[in-house]
């Protein structure tokens, strides 16, 4: 069984909603491209949702 982390971010700038997921990853100072506009941020700040998914 694998468990996924699965986020719900929030773009600071255009304020669209995106998920971002993978297995167990450290999220540290990852920055993420904003699929709408383009600019990238910190994932870590600006996440508004959290959730495990579990997969078999
Ligand atoms: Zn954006």
């Amino acid at each position: 069984m694998k468990v996924t982390r699965l986020l719900l971010l929030r773009c600071p700038k255009c304020k669209n909603k995106m998920k971002y997921g993978g297995r167990t990853f450290l999220l540290g100072n990852k920055r993420k491209a904003c699929v709408y506009c383009g600019i990238s941020f910190k994932v870590k700040e600006n996440i508004i949702e959290e959730a495990e998914q579990q997969k078999q």
